[in-house]
């Protein structure tokens, strides 16, 4: 029986939950989740394969057709009980959080009540889809819009943020009055496996969510997508596996939403506040220790303020402290694996090798842990792989731009297109710009975008729909119109 190896999670709670029971999975195998801070193996989860996913699209089809038809103020309470106890419980959660994913815990924390508000959101948007009733311009036969849910849904979650990335999919698929089956990422099942019996107290009917916990995303998914019963899928993760995703998705032309990853520039007007745009640069950068699909990735700074705005970035990166996110003085945790650590140092050393200079960091700091220096970089040029590649990690790189046509040429010069930053001098400069950039998401002289009331997601390569506000509702929502003599 998989159980937890630490007093970290419930022994009951195996990994597989399906018609509202924990389970084994039916082989009998566990995978080990580990320590980021430490390597330690904190819990042993359920390994499930192709028979759990068809058990677990079992479950979700037996529910669907009495959830879709339950009252939405039920569906918005069992939404609102679940809110309320994310937060009575926000220390085991933040603890949880930081254990498996190494965020510092006051990072976890915050999750937590981003997490939480996904729920409270659509506890509220639940109760307005009623959808509009007219007529044809003619007269003749009435013009009536409906809007019900979409079906059974397969939600496919990364390991960055463990909480947030699954309450903002199962809160607007519940709304909807959707059935669902959530599969985490095996690096981070533990906060999924919580939220299951957080969903179960607040009321959530058995089958509405399953729970699959696997080392084998590719063959899970793969029979998944062979069952015709699935309508829908939404994912946030690389894209990469995006890409996969979408051509399984073909096969029965599923309904997709993909929050995929980000190549976010992070622009500095000439005549802006240089200490603001610091400000806004530490969090748009450190946060989640760079490992965020909205983290800034690249620095493009006018000519005339780049060396202040470098120096100071510098500075303040020297002041984080690097260690264990359960120190509640440690500002930057460790990186989520060691071949995180790998690539990254390797994409620093390529930037170095093509003429960059490093200001600050560059190093690994405890073979340990999977610690990094937070790190940066001035005078990248073109052509170095850390402007093209997600660096998710927290590593800075500025390169400088002569006009504003150049910094939204160069801003606009990558396949990703997810969030953008304008740091300027006045709001309207920074919209000015912000209307030429090719994202789907920018923050003008700020660092932080997200919001459950903000409508997120991307365009290009970042990918398509939207997660949050009231877009985030209709990605579960099929419209149906019906028409009869009037
Ligand atoms: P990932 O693509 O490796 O994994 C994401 C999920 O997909 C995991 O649950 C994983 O188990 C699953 N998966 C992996 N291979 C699969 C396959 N072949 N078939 C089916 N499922 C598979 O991404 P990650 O490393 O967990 O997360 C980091 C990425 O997520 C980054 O690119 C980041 O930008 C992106 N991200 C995007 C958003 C957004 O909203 N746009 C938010 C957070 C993270």
């Amino acid at each position: 029986m998989a159980n937890a190896s630490t007093a970290l999670i419930d022994a009951e709670r195996t990994g597989v939950h399906i018609g509202g029971r924990w389970e084994d999975a039916q082989s009998g195998r566990c995978f080990a989740v580990h320590d980021p801070a430490t390597g330690d193996v904190i819990a042993e989860v359920a390994d499930a394969d192709t028979a759990d996913a068809r058990r677990a699209l079992d479950a979700a089809a037996a529910a669907a057709t009495t959830w879709a038809a339950s009252a939405a103020r039920e569906r918005s309470d069992v939404l609102r009980r679940a809110f309320d106890a994310v937060l009575d419980r926000r220390d085991e959660f933040a603890a949880t959080i930081t254990r498996e994913m190494g965020k510092p815990l006051q990072e976890a924390r915050s999750e937590v009540e981003y997490g939480a508000e996904f729920l409270r959101w659509y506890s509220e948007e639940a109760v307005r889809g009623i959808g509009r009733s007219g007529a044809w311009p003619e007269g003749r036969q009435s013009l009536d819009v409906r809007r019900r849910p979409v079906g059974l849904c397969y939600l496919v979650t990364p390991w960055n943020f463990p909480l947030a990335m699954v309450t903002r999919k199962i809160a607007p698929a519940l709304a909807a009055g959707c059935t669902a089956v959530l599969k985490p990422a095996e690096l981070t099942p533990l906060t999924a496996m919580l939220m299951l019996d957080v969903l179960a107290d607040a009321g959530c009917p058995p089958g509405v969510v399953n729970l699959l916990t696997t080392s084998d995303p590719r063959a899970v998914s793969e029979a998944v997508f062979a069952d015709s019963r699935l309508r829908k899928v939404s994912f946030t993760g690389s894209t990469a596996v995006g890409r996969t995703l979408l051509r399984q998705a073909a096969g029965q032309v599923v309904r997709t939403s993909m929050e995929l990853g980000g190549n976010a520039p992070f622009i500095v007007l000439p005549g802006a506040d240089v200490a603001a745009a610091v400000d806004a640069a530490m969090t748009a950068k450190y946060r989640n220790m760079g490992q965020a699909c909205t983290a800034a990735n690249r620095f493009l700074v006018h000519e005339s303020l780049m060396e202040e705005f470098g120096e100071q970035l510098a500075f303040r990166s020297r002041q984080l402290l690097v260690g264990p996110g359960t120190d509640p003085a440690t500002t930057i945790g460790p990186l989520i694996t060691s071949t995180a650590v790998e690539r990254s140092l390797r994409l620093i050393d390529d930037a170095v090798t093509r003429g960059a200079s490093l200001l600050t960091g560059g190093r690994r700091i405890d073979e340990t842990g999977n610690y990094l220096e937070p790190t940066v970089l001035s005078g990248v040029t073109p052509g170095s792989k850390i402007l093209a590649e997600e660096i998710f990690a927290p590593v800075a790189p500025i390169s400088g731009f002569a006009s504003v046509d150049d910094a939204v040429r160069l801003a606009n010069d990558t396949e990703y297109g997810l969030a953008g930053y304008v740091c300027a001098p006045t709001k309207e400069a920074g919209q000015a710009v912000a209307a030429r950039l090719e994202v789907g998401m920018v923050g003008i002289n700020t660092g932080v975008i997200s919001n459950a009331a903000a409508p997120f997601g991307g365009v290009k390569s970042s990918g398509m729909g939207r997660e949050g506000g009231s877009e985030g509702l209709d990605e579960y929502l099929a419209t149906q119109y019906v028409s009869s003599p009037v």
